[in-house]
Protein backbone atom coordinates (compact mmCIF):
# COMPACT_ATOMS: atom_id res chain seq x y z
CA UNK A 1 0.00 0.00 0.00
CA UNK A 2 1.61 3.26 -1.10
CA UNK A 3 1.29 6.42 1.73
CA UNK A 4 -1.68 7.90 -0.54
CA UNK A 5 -3.56 4.93 -0.05
CA UNK A 6 -2.70 4.65 3.56
CA UNK A 7 -3.98 8.02 4.06
CA UNK A 8 -7.19 7.51 1.89
CA UNK A 9 -8.13 4.77 4.26
CA UNK A 10 -7.07 6.51 7.70
CA UNK A 11 -9.59 9.37 6.35
CA UNK A 12 -12.48 7.21 5.64
CA UNK A 13 -13.65 6.52 9.29
CA UNK A 14 -13.63 10.29 9.78
CA UNK A 15 -15.53 10.89 6.60
CA UNK A 16 -17.84 8.33 7.39
CA UNK A 17 -18.51 9.86 11.00
CA UNK A 18 -18.99 13.75 9.57
CA UNK A 19 -21.18 12.02 6.89
CA UNK A 20 -23.90 10.53 9.88
CA UNK A 21 -23.81 13.07 11.50
CA UNK A 22 -23.36 16.27 9.50
CA UNK A 23 -21.66 19.35 10.43
CA UNK A 24 -23.62 21.08 13.29
CA UNK A 25 -23.53 23.88 15.18
CA UNK A 26 -22.24 24.43 18.47
CA UNK A 27 -24.44 26.76 21.21
CA UNK A 28 -23.93 26.61 24.51
CA UNK A 29 -22.16 23.54 25.08
CA UNK A 30 -24.44 21.44 22.51
CA UNK A 31 -23.95 20.54 19.13
CA UNK A 32 -27.54 21.24 17.06
CA UNK A 33 -28.46 21.89 13.58
CA UNK A 34 -29.62 25.20 12.85
CA UNK A 35 -33.07 26.21 14.24
CA UNK A 36 -34.54 26.24 10.78
CA UNK A 37 -33.45 23.00 10.24
CA UNK A 38 -31.70 24.07 6.86
CA UNK A 39 -28.25 22.62 5.23
CA UNK A 40 -25.92 23.34 2.98
CA UNK A 41 -23.38 20.45 1.53
CA UNK A 42 -19.14 20.86 1.62
CA UNK A 43 -17.41 19.38 -1.06
CA UNK A 44 -14.22 18.30 -1.35
CA UNK A 45 -12.25 20.18 -4.42
CA UNK A 46 -9.94 17.01 -4.94
CA UNK A 47 -13.16 15.37 -7.02
CA UNK A 48 -16.09 17.45 -6.18
CA UNK A 49 -17.64 14.34 -4.04
CA UNK A 50 -19.91 15.65 -0.86
CA UNK A 51 -18.66 15.54 2.77
CA UNK A 52 -21.00 16.04 4.68
CA UNK A 53 -24.59 18.60 4.83
CA UNK A 54 -23.37 21.43 6.95
CA UNK A 55 -25.82 24.04 9.25
CA UNK A 56 -27.69 26.56 7.18
CA UNK A 57 -27.61 29.20 10.10
CA UNK A 58 -29.18 32.23 10.17
CA UNK A 59 -30.29 35.13 12.71
CA UNK A 60 -32.09 33.04 15.24
CA UNK A 61 -28.88 31.00 15.61
CA UNK A 62 -26.44 33.63 15.91
CA UNK A 63 -28.42 35.50 18.60
CA UNK A 64 -29.11 32.33 20.67
CA UNK A 65 -24.55 31.78 20.66
CA UNK A 66 -24.19 35.19 21.46
CA UNK A 67 -26.75 35.71 24.36
CA UNK A 68 -24.87 32.00 25.08
CA UNK A 69 -21.44 33.97 25.02
CA UNK A 70 -22.57 36.85 26.54
CA UNK A 71 -24.18 34.50 29.68
CA UNK A 72 -20.57 32.81 29.83
CA UNK A 73 -18.70 36.42 29.70
CA UNK A 74 -18.59 36.86 33.68
CA UNK A 75 -17.68 33.64 35.02
CA UNK A 76 -14.96 33.37 32.23
CA UNK A 77 -13.60 36.73 32.64
CA UNK A 78 -13.49 36.23 36.30
CA UNK A 79 -11.96 33.06 36.54
CA UNK A 80 -8.53 33.06 37.32
CA UNK A 81 -6.27 33.17 34.36
CA UNK A 82 -3.89 30.47 35.73
CA UNK A 83 -7.34 28.40 35.62
CA UNK A 84 -7.81 29.72 31.60
CA UNK A 85 -3.98 28.81 31.19
CA UNK A 86 -4.45 25.30 31.92
CA UNK A 87 -7.40 24.74 29.59
CA UNK A 88 -6.00 26.09 26.68
CA UNK A 89 -2.80 23.97 27.41
CA UNK A 90 -5.03 21.00 27.55
CA UNK A 91 -6.97 22.34 24.26
CA UNK A 92 -3.05 22.61 22.49
CA UNK A 93 -3.02 18.82 23.95
CA UNK A 94 -5.75 17.65 22.40
CA UNK A 95 -5.04 19.60 19.25
CA UNK A 96 -1.36 17.65 19.51
CA UNK A 97 -3.48 13.96 20.09
CA UNK A 98 -5.97 14.62 16.75
CA UNK A 99 -3.00 16.50 14.86
CA UNK A 100 -2.69 13.62 12.39
CA UNK A 101 -7.10 13.55 12.10
CA UNK A 102 -7.31 17.49 11.40
CA UNK A 103 -4.74 17.24 8.85
CA UNK A 104 -6.46 14.25 6.57
CA UNK A 105 -9.77 16.09 7.17
CA UNK A 106 -8.20 19.57 6.05
CA UNK A 107 -6.89 18.36 3.18
CA UNK A 108 -10.35 16.84 2.29
CA UNK A 109 -12.16 19.35 2.51
CA UNK A 110 -9.39 22.84 1.48
CA UNK A 111 -7.35 21.04 -1.05
CA UNK A 112 -4.40 21.61 0.76
CA UNK A 113 -1.34 19.21 0.47
CA UNK A 114 -0.72 17.12 3.47
CA UNK A 115 2.92 18.30 3.79
CA UNK A 116 1.99 21.95 4.52
CA UNK A 117 -1.67 20.79 6.58
CA UNK A 118 0.19 18.60 9.47
CA UNK A 119 2.37 21.51 10.36
CA UNK A 120 -1.00 23.60 10.68
CA UNK A 121 -2.67 21.46 13.08
CA UNK A 122 0.90 21.73 15.14
CA UNK A 123 1.33 25.80 14.54
CA UNK A 124 -2.54 25.91 16.15
CA UNK A 125 -1.40 23.81 18.43
CA UNK A 126 1.77 26.35 19.26
CA UNK A 127 -1.29 29.07 18.98
CA UNK A 128 -2.79 28.16 22.32
CA UNK A 129 0.93 27.07 24.44
CA UNK A 130 1.63 30.80 23.13
CA UNK A 131 -1.47 32.77 24.34
CA UNK A 132 -1.39 30.51 27.60
CA UNK A 133 1.17 31.63 28.94
CA UNK A 134 0.31 35.27 28.24
CA UNK A 135 -2.91 34.49 29.65
CA UNK A 136 -1.89 35.76 33.47
CA UNK A 137 0.01 38.50 32.40
CA UNK A 138 -2.82 40.01 29.79
CA UNK A 139 -4.65 42.29 32.46
CA UNK A 140 -1.35 43.91 34.03
CA UNK A 141 -1.28 47.82 32.90
CA UNK A 142 1.66 50.64 33.98
CA UNK A 143 2.10 52.89 36.88
CA UNK A 144 2.18 57.06 35.37
CA UNK A 145 2.34 58.66 38.58
CA UNK A 146 1.63 62.46 38.25
CA UNK A 147 2.26 65.36 40.83
CA UNK A 148 -0.91 64.71 42.10
CA UNK A 149 -2.18 61.30 41.45
CA UNK A 150 -0.93 57.65 41.04
CA UNK A 151 -2.35 56.78 37.94
CA UNK A 152 -2.42 53.01 37.33
CA UNK A 153 -3.42 51.26 33.83
CA UNK A 154 -5.07 47.99 33.97
CA UNK A 155 -6.94 46.10 30.97
CA UNK A 156 -10.33 44.06 30.97
CA UNK A 157 -11.70 41.73 28.44
CA UNK A 158 -13.76 43.54 25.84
CA UNK A 159 -17.03 41.06 26.16
CA UNK A 160 -17.88 37.97 23.31
CA UNK A 161 -16.23 38.84 20.29
CA UNK A 162 -17.13 37.67 16.65
CA UNK A 163 -14.15 35.92 14.74
CA UNK A 164 -15.03 35.47 10.75
CA UNK A 165 -12.57 33.57 9.33
CA UNK A 166 -12.01 32.46 5.56
CA UNK A 167 -11.38 29.25 3.92
CA UNK A 168 -7.23 29.10 3.40
CA UNK A 169 -5.65 27.58 6.31
CA UNK A 170 -8.76 27.47 8.56
CA UNK A 171 -7.63 25.14 11.30
CA UNK A 172 -4.25 27.07 11.93
CA UNK A 173 -6.32 30.67 11.10
CA UNK A 174 -9.39 30.01 13.96
CA UNK A 175 -6.95 29.01 16.51
CA UNK A 176 -4.75 32.41 15.68
CA UNK A 177 -8.03 34.46 16.22
CA UNK A 178 -9.84 32.38 19.14
CA UNK A 179 -6.70 31.40 21.58
CA UNK A 180 -6.04 35.15 21.89
CA UNK A 181 -9.24 35.83 22.56
CA UNK A 182 -10.04 33.19 25.46
CA UNK A 183 -6.28 34.10 26.93
CA UNK A 184 -8.12 37.42 27.54
CA UNK A 185 -11.21 36.53 29.16
CA UNK A 186 -13.37 37.35 26.38
CA UNK A 187 -15.91 34.50 25.04
CA UNK A 188 -16.73 33.73 21.14
CA UNK A 189 -18.83 33.21 18.63
CA UNK A 190 -16.67 31.63 15.76
CA UNK A 191 -18.16 31.64 11.90
CA UNK A 192 -15.90 29.35 9.43
CA UNK A 193 -15.93 29.93 5.79
CA UNK A 194 -18.74 28.02 4.04
CA UNK A 195 -16.39 26.45 2.09
CA UNK A 196 -14.53 24.75 4.56
CA UNK A 197 -16.18 24.05 7.89
CA UNK A 198 -15.34 20.88 8.69
CA UNK A 199 -12.19 21.56 10.88
CA UNK A 200 -14.30 24.31 12.84
CA UNK A 201 -16.13 21.48 14.29
CA UNK A 202 -13.60 19.32 15.33
CA UNK A 203 -11.47 21.82 17.01
CA UNK A 204 -14.93 22.84 19.28
CA UNK A 205 -15.38 18.99 20.57
CA UNK A 206 -11.49 19.61 21.42
CA UNK A 207 -12.37 22.73 23.75
CA UNK A 208 -14.90 21.01 25.17
CA UNK A 209 -13.23 17.97 25.59
CA UNK A 210 -10.48 20.27 27.62
CA UNK A 211 -13.09 21.25 30.11
CA UNK A 212 -13.75 24.91 28.30
CA UNK A 213 -17.13 26.02 30.04
CA UNK A 214 -20.31 26.04 28.14
CA UNK A 215 -21.21 29.01 25.82
CA UNK A 216 -17.52 30.53 26.61
CA UNK A 217 -16.96 29.26 22.59
CA UNK A 218 -19.99 29.14 20.45
CA UNK A 219 -19.60 28.10 16.89
CA UNK A 220 -22.26 28.89 14.01
CA UNK A 221 -21.76 27.88 10.72
CA UNK A 222 -23.69 29.23 7.16
CA UNK A 223 -23.52 31.67 4.56
CA UNK A 224 -21.13 34.77 4.50
CA UNK A 225 -24.04 37.38 3.63
CA UNK A 226 -26.66 35.64 6.43
CA UNK A 227 -25.36 34.21 9.22
CA UNK A 228 -21.74 36.35 9.10
CA UNK A 229 -23.67 40.24 8.24
CA UNK A 230 -26.20 39.13 10.82
CA UNK A 231 -22.85 38.33 13.54
CA UNK A 232 -21.49 41.84 12.73
CA UNK A 233 -24.35 43.37 13.21
CA UNK A 234 -25.32 41.85 16.58
CA UNK A 235 -25.48 44.46 19.42
CA UNK A 236 -24.07 42.08 22.35
CA UNK A 237 -20.85 40.88 20.18
CA UNK A 238 -18.73 43.77 21.29
CA UNK A 239 -15.66 43.78 18.67
CA UNK A 240 -15.22 41.27 15.61
CA UNK A 241 -11.96 39.82 14.60
CA UNK A 242 -12.16 39.09 10.66
CA UNK A 243 -9.96 37.43 8.31
CA UNK A 244 -10.96 37.46 4.63
CA UNK A 245 -10.78 39.49 1.26
CA UNK A 246 -10.64 43.34 1.50
CA UNK A 247 -13.97 43.76 0.06
CA UNK A 248 -15.79 41.70 2.85
CA UNK A 249 -13.68 44.12 5.42
CA UNK A 250 -15.64 47.58 3.80
CA UNK A 251 -18.82 45.48 3.91
CA UNK A 252 -18.11 44.35 7.90
CA UNK A 253 -17.23 47.73 8.87
CA UNK A 254 -20.63 49.41 7.49
CA UNK A 255 -22.43 46.63 9.23
CA UNK A 256 -21.11 46.94 11.82
CA UNK A 257 -21.06 50.63 11.76
CA UNK A 258 -24.50 51.01 13.86
CA UNK A 259 -23.60 49.23 16.63
CA UNK A 260 -19.45 51.19 16.59
CA UNK A 261 -18.01 47.37 16.44
CA UNK A 262 -14.32 47.40 17.15
CA UNK A 263 -12.87 45.77 14.22
CA UNK A 264 -9.56 44.22 13.30
CA UNK A 265 -9.20 43.02 9.92
CA UNK A 266 -6.46 40.75 8.01
CA UNK A 267 -7.33 41.22 4.63
CA UNK A 268 -5.51 40.57 1.00
CA UNK A 269 -2.38 41.25 -0.47
CA UNK A 270 -0.36 41.49 -3.84
CA UNK A 271 3.02 40.88 -1.85
CA UNK A 272 6.36 41.77 -3.54
CA UNK A 273 9.76 39.72 -3.61
CA UNK A 274 12.08 42.16 -4.77
CA UNK A 275 15.23 40.38 -5.85
CA UNK A 276 18.55 42.61 -6.50
CA UNK A 277 21.58 41.35 -8.57
CA UNK A 278 23.62 41.36 -5.77
CA UNK A 279 21.67 38.70 -3.77
CA UNK A 280 22.30 35.17 -2.47
CA UNK A 281 20.12 34.44 -6.36
CA UNK A 282 19.68 30.24 -5.13
CA UNK A 283 18.27 31.10 -1.55
CA UNK A 284 15.99 34.08 -3.05
CA UNK A 285 14.97 31.16 -5.94
CA UNK A 286 13.73 29.14 -3.63
CA UNK A 287 11.89 31.48 -1.35
CA UNK A 288 10.35 33.45 -4.31
CA UNK A 289 8.98 29.43 -5.24
CA UNK A 290 8.04 28.59 -2.20
CA UNK A 291 5.79 31.66 -0.93
CA UNK A 292 3.86 31.74 -4.16
CA UNK A 293 3.81 28.02 -4.86
CA UNK A 294 3.21 26.55 -1.41
CA UNK A 295 -0.41 26.52 0.09
CA UNK A 296 -1.43 26.28 -3.66
CA UNK A 297 -0.43 30.18 -3.74
CA UNK A 298 -3.70 30.20 -1.74
CA UNK A 299 -1.81 32.40 0.90
CA UNK A 300 -2.40 36.27 1.94
CA UNK A 301 0.92 36.51 2.96
CA UNK A 302 2.45 34.98 -0.88
CA UNK A 303 4.83 36.80 -2.65
CA UNK A 304 2.42 36.88 -5.95
CA UNK A 305 4.75 39.69 -7.42
CA UNK A 306 8.12 39.05 -8.70
CA UNK A 307 9.98 42.06 -9.16
CA UNK A 308 13.38 41.00 -10.69
CA UNK A 309 16.87 43.29 -11.49
CA UNK A 310 17.09 43.56 -15.07
CA UNK A 311 20.57 42.44 -15.17
CA UNK A 312 19.59 39.19 -13.87
CA UNK A 313 16.03 38.63 -15.34
CA UNK A 314 16.53 36.37 -18.16
CA UNK A 315 18.24 33.54 -16.07
CA UNK A 316 16.56 34.19 -12.66
CA UNK A 317 12.93 33.77 -15.10
CA UNK A 318 13.93 30.53 -16.80
CA UNK A 319 14.94 29.01 -13.64
CA UNK A 320 12.13 29.91 -12.38
CA UNK A 321 9.84 28.48 -15.27
CA UNK A 322 11.46 25.50 -15.14
CA UNK A 323 11.47 24.92 -11.23
CA UNK A 324 7.79 25.81 -11.22
CA UNK A 325 7.15 23.26 -14.29
CA UNK A 326 8.83 20.54 -12.28
CA UNK A 327 6.57 20.81 -8.68
CA UNK A 328 4.35 18.10 -7.99
CA UNK A 329 0.50 18.56 -8.57
CA UNK A 330 -1.71 15.97 -7.19
CA UNK A 331 -3.86 14.37 -4.69
CA UNK A 332 -3.56 16.24 -1.64
CA UNK A 333 -3.20 13.33 0.80
CA UNK A 334 -0.08 12.20 -1.05
CA UNK A 335 2.82 12.97 0.51
CA UNK A 336 4.91 14.08 -2.50
CA UNK A 337 2.63 16.18 -3.90
CA UNK A 338 3.37 19.88 -3.17
CA UNK A 339 0.12 21.67 -5.20
CA UNK A 340 -3.35 20.51 -4.41
CA UNK A 341 -6.21 21.33 -6.02
CA UNK A 342 -7.98 24.95 -5.22
CA UNK A 343 -10.75 25.49 -3.01
CA UNK A 344 -13.68 25.51 -5.41
CA UNK A 345 -14.80 24.80 -8.85
CA UNK A 346 -15.82 28.56 -8.96
CA UNK A 347 -11.82 29.43 -7.70
CA UNK A 348 -10.49 27.93 -9.86
CA UNK A 349 -12.40 29.70 -12.40
CA UNK A 350 -11.43 32.47 -11.09
CA UNK A 351 -7.43 31.67 -11.21
CA UNK A 352 -8.05 30.96 -14.71
CA UNK A 353 -9.66 34.02 -15.85
CA UNK A 354 -6.14 35.35 -15.13
CA UNK A 355 -4.39 33.43 -17.90
CA UNK A 356 -6.26 34.97 -20.32
CA UNK A 357 -5.98 38.56 -18.63
CA UNK A 358 -2.19 37.68 -19.11
CA UNK A 359 -2.87 36.86 -22.36
CA UNK A 360 -5.03 39.84 -23.39
CA UNK A 361 -2.51 42.24 -21.41
CA UNK A 362 0.11 41.20 -23.22
CA UNK A 363 2.00 39.26 -20.93
CA UNK A 364 4.27 35.60 -21.35
CA UNK A 365 2.71 32.51 -19.98
CA UNK A 366 6.44 31.24 -19.39
CA UNK A 367 4.73 28.26 -16.56
CA UNK A 368 1.55 26.65 -16.45
CA UNK A 369 -1.38 28.66 -17.65
CA UNK A 370 -3.43 25.58 -17.68
CA UNK A 371 -6.36 22.93 -16.08
CA UNK A 372 -4.60 19.76 -14.51
CA UNK A 373 -7.18 16.97 -15.23
CA UNK A 374 -10.70 16.63 -16.20
CA UNK A 375 -11.82 16.47 -12.30
CA UNK A 376 -11.41 18.34 -9.53
CA UNK A 377 -10.02 21.69 -9.35
CA UNK A 378 -6.31 20.85 -9.88
CA UNK A 379 -4.23 24.14 -12.28
CA UNK A 380 -0.23 23.95 -12.97
CA UNK A 381 2.23 26.04 -11.28
CA UNK A 382 1.99 29.10 -13.06
CA UNK A 383 4.47 32.33 -14.23
CA UNK A 384 4.21 35.34 -16.47
CA UNK A 385 6.57 37.00 -17.68
CA UNK A 386 6.91 39.93 -19.59
CA UNK A 387 4.19 42.07 -17.06
CA UNK A 388 4.00 45.75 -16.37
CA UNK A 389 2.70 46.51 -12.67
CA UNK A 390 -0.14 48.44 -14.97
CA UNK A 391 -1.70 45.27 -15.58
CA UNK A 392 -4.49 43.84 -13.60
CA UNK A 393 -2.08 40.32 -13.05
CA UNK A 394 0.25 43.01 -11.35
CA UNK A 395 -2.58 44.16 -9.24
CA UNK A 396 -5.70 41.84 -8.25
CA UNK A 397 -5.38 39.21 -6.01
CA UNK A 398 -5.31 35.89 -7.66
CA UNK A 399 -5.04 33.74 -4.84
CA UNK A 400 -3.67 30.31 -6.64
CA UNK A 401 -0.27 29.38 -7.40
CA UNK A 402 0.50 32.43 -9.98
CA UNK A 403 3.49 34.38 -10.24
CA UNK A 404 3.64 37.90 -12.02
CA UNK A 405 7.20 38.62 -12.71
CA UNK A 406 8.05 42.35 -13.38
CA UNK A 407 11.84 43.64 -14.03
CA UNK A 408 13.47 47.03 -13.00
CA UNK A 409 16.24 48.81 -13.31
CA UNK A 410 17.23 50.54 -9.92
CA UNK A 411 16.48 50.51 -6.57
CA UNK A 412 14.15 53.82 -7.02
CA UNK A 413 12.35 51.99 -9.61
CA UNK A 414 11.79 48.50 -7.82
CA UNK A 415 10.71 50.37 -4.46
CA UNK A 416 7.85 52.58 -6.58
CA UNK A 417 7.08 49.33 -8.22
CA UNK A 418 6.26 47.58 -4.72
CA UNK A 419 4.67 50.04 -3.37
CA UNK A 420 1.75 51.18 -6.42
CA UNK A 421 -0.31 48.68 -5.06
CA UNK A 422 -3.69 48.71 -3.29
CA UNK A 423 -2.28 46.10 -0.71
CA UNK A 424 0.18 46.55 1.79
CA UNK A 425 0.71 43.43 3.41
CA UNK A 426 4.13 41.43 3.62
CA UNK A 427 6.85 42.38 1.05
CA UNK A 428 10.35 40.26 0.56
CA UNK A 429 13.82 42.01 -0.10
CA UNK A 430 17.24 40.21 -1.37
CA UNK A 431 19.95 41.91 -1.36
CA UNK A 432 23.90 41.30 0.06
CA UNK A 433 23.41 45.38 0.57
CA UNK A 434 22.53 45.77 4.28
CA UNK A 435 22.66 49.48 3.99
CA UNK A 436 19.90 49.36 0.68
CA UNK A 437 17.93 46.84 3.23
CA UNK A 438 17.32 48.93 5.69
CA UNK A 439 17.15 52.05 3.05
CA UNK A 440 14.22 49.43 1.04
CA UNK A 441 12.55 47.97 3.94
CA UNK A 442 12.18 51.87 5.58
CA UNK A 443 10.42 52.66 2.72
CA UNK A 444 8.08 49.58 1.53
CA UNK A 445 4.57 49.95 2.39
CA UNK A 446 3.91 46.58 3.71
CA UNK A 447 3.06 45.76 7.42
CA UNK A 448 5.38 42.60 7.14
CA UNK A 449 9.04 42.48 5.72
CA UNK A 450 11.45 39.94 5.51
CA UNK A 451 15.30 40.37 3.88
CA UNK A 452 16.88 37.50 2.50
CA UNK A 453 14.14 34.60 4.14
CA UNK A 454 11.15 33.58 3.51
CA UNK A 455 7.63 33.92 6.10
CA UNK A 456 8.93 32.42 9.14
CA UNK A 457 6.24 33.42 12.01
CA UNK A 458 7.57 34.48 15.25
CA UNK A 459 4.32 34.90 17.50
CA UNK A 460 5.49 37.84 19.75
CA UNK A 461 6.32 39.95 16.11
CA UNK A 462 2.96 42.23 15.09
CA UNK A 463 1.26 40.25 12.30
CA UNK A 464 -0.92 42.55 9.85
CA UNK A 465 -1.27 44.81 6.70
CA UNK A 466 -1.25 48.67 5.96
CA UNK A 467 -3.58 49.88 2.98
CA UNK A 468 -6.24 47.57 1.69
CA UNK A 469 -4.51 44.24 3.70
CA UNK A 470 -6.32 45.35 6.73
CA UNK A 471 -6.46 47.40 9.89
CA UNK A 472 -4.96 46.31 13.05
CA UNK A 473 -2.22 43.99 14.68
CA UNK A 474 -2.31 40.31 15.76
CA UNK A 475 0.79 38.51 17.95
CA UNK A 476 2.36 39.33 21.27
CA UNK A 477 0.61 41.70 23.34
CA UNK A 478 -1.36 43.27 20.26
CA UNK A 479 -3.67 40.36 20.02
CA UNK A 480 -4.78 41.20 23.85
CA UNK A 481 -4.94 45.11 22.87
CA UNK A 482 -7.73 44.30 20.29
CA UNK A 483 -9.73 41.81 22.74
CA UNK A 484 -9.15 43.75 25.71
CA UNK A 485 -10.21 47.23 26.70
CA UNK A 486 -7.65 49.79 28.46
CA UNK A 487 -8.99 51.80 31.29
CA UNK A 488 -7.24 54.44 33.26
CA UNK A 489 -7.70 54.71 37.24
CA UNK A 490 -6.50 57.84 38.91
CA UNK A 491 -5.98 57.73 42.73
CA UNK A 492 -5.28 61.34 44.65
CA UNK A 493 -1.77 61.62 46.32
CA UNK A 494 -2.83 64.00 48.85
CA UNK A 495 -4.89 67.22 48.99
CA UNK A 496 -6.63 66.94 45.72
CA UNK A 497 -6.72 70.68 45.12
CA UNK A 498 -10.59 70.59 43.41
CA UNK A 499 -11.08 74.10 42.46
CA UNK A 500 -14.28 75.26 44.56
CA UNK A 501 -17.15 76.88 42.50
CA UNK A 502 -20.12 78.64 44.08
CA UNK A 503 -18.33 78.99 46.92
P1 LIG B 1 -14.13 36.09 2.15
O1 LIG B 1 -13.97 37.53 2.52
O2 LIG B 1 -14.93 35.76 0.96
O3 LIG B 1 -14.77 35.26 3.35
C1 LIG B 1 -14.18 35.24 4.63
C2 LIG B 1 -15.27 35.00 5.66
O4 LIG B 1 -16.15 36.12 5.68
C3 LIG B 1 -16.14 33.78 5.40
O5 LIG B 1 -16.40 33.14 6.64
C4 LIG B 1 -17.40 34.37 4.82
O6 LIG B 1 -18.54 33.58 5.04
C5 LIG B 1 -17.49 35.67 5.61
N1 LIG B 1 -18.29 36.73 4.98
C6 LIG B 1 -18.51 36.96 3.66
N2 LIG B 1 -19.31 38.04 3.51
C7 LIG B 1 -19.60 38.50 4.74
C8 LIG B 1 -20.37 39.59 5.24
N3 LIG B 1 -21.01 40.44 4.42
N4 LIG B 1 -20.44 39.77 6.57
C9 LIG B 1 -19.79 38.95 7.42
N5 LIG B 1 -19.06 37.89 7.02
C10 LIG B 1 -18.96 37.68 5.69
O7 LIG B 1 -12.64 35.52 2.04
P2 LIG B 1 -12.20 34.07 1.53
O8 LIG B 1 -12.38 34.03 0.05
O9 LIG B 1 -12.84 33.06 2.40
O10 LIG B 1 -10.64 34.09 1.90
C11 LIG B 1 -9.63 34.53 1.05
C12 LIG B 1 -9.22 35.96 1.40
O11 LIG B 1 -8.74 36.04 2.74
C13 LIG B 1 -8.08 36.47 0.53
O12 LIG B 1 -8.33 37.78 0.14
C14 LIG B 1 -6.88 36.44 1.48
O13 LIG B 1 -5.83 37.31 1.15
C15 LIG B 1 -7.52 36.76 2.78
N6 LIG B 1 -6.68 36.35 3.90
C16 LIG B 1 -5.99 37.29 4.62
C17 LIG B 1 -5.15 36.91 5.66
C18 LIG B 1 -4.34 37.93 6.43
O14 LIG B 1 -3.83 37.60 7.48
N7 LIG B 1 -4.21 39.16 5.95
C19 LIG B 1 -5.04 35.56 5.99
C20 LIG B 1 -5.76 34.62 5.25
C21 LIG B 1 -6.59 35.03 4.22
Amino acid sequence: MSALHDNIANLAPHLTRIGETGILNHINGQAVPAASGAWFDTTSPVDDSMIARVARSDAQDIDAAAQAAKAAFPAWRDMPAADRKRILHAIADGIEARAGEIALCECWDTGQALRFMSKAALRGAANFRFFADRAPAARDGQALPSPTLMNITTRVPIGPVGVITPWNTPFMLSTWKIAPALAAGCTVVHKPAELSPWTARILIEIAEEAGLPPGVWNLVNGMGEDAGRVLTEHPDIKAIAFVGESKTGSAIMAQGAPTLKRVHFELGGKNPVVVFEDADLDNALDAAIFMIYSLNGERCTSSSRLLVQDTIADDFEANLAARAKAIKVGHPLDPATEVGPLIHRGHRAKVMASFDTAKAEGATIAAGGTRVGDTGQFVAPTLFTNATNDMKIAQEEIFGPVLTSIRFQTEEEALHIANDTAYGLTGYVWTADVTRAMRFTDGLEAGMIWVNSANFRHLPTPFGGMKASGIGRDGGDWSFEFYMEQKHIGIATGDPKIPRLGT
